[in-house]
């Protein structure tokens, strides 16, 4: 099973911590901080939690109407 780690940064909030994910076997199991990153010496809970984040079975893997959750639209309809 082949292991990578890939640098980049969380999305999650303004911040943008700078990030190393590892990805093992195709799958997405832990974010560390990079701390070759000025913002990277640190990763909050939420930050940490990506990899639960990316798999959790309601998780939203398409647009849906401001204040219609339910309400599934097309990409064009977005932003
Ligand atoms: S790790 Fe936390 S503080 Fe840093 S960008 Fe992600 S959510 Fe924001």
């Amino acid at each position: 099973m082949a292991t990578r780690h890939i640098h980049g940064y969380c999305g999650l909030c303004i911040a943008r911590c700078g990030t190393v994910a590892t990805v093992a076997g195709g799958r997405f199991t832990r974010l560390d901080p990079d701390p070759s990153h000025p913002t990277g010496q640190a990763l909050c809970g939420k930050g940490r939690a990506a990899p639960e984040l990316v798999y959790h079975p309601e998780r939203r893997t398409y647009p849906h109407a401001f204040g219609t959750p339910n309400a599934r639209i097309t990409l064009d309809l977005c932003g």
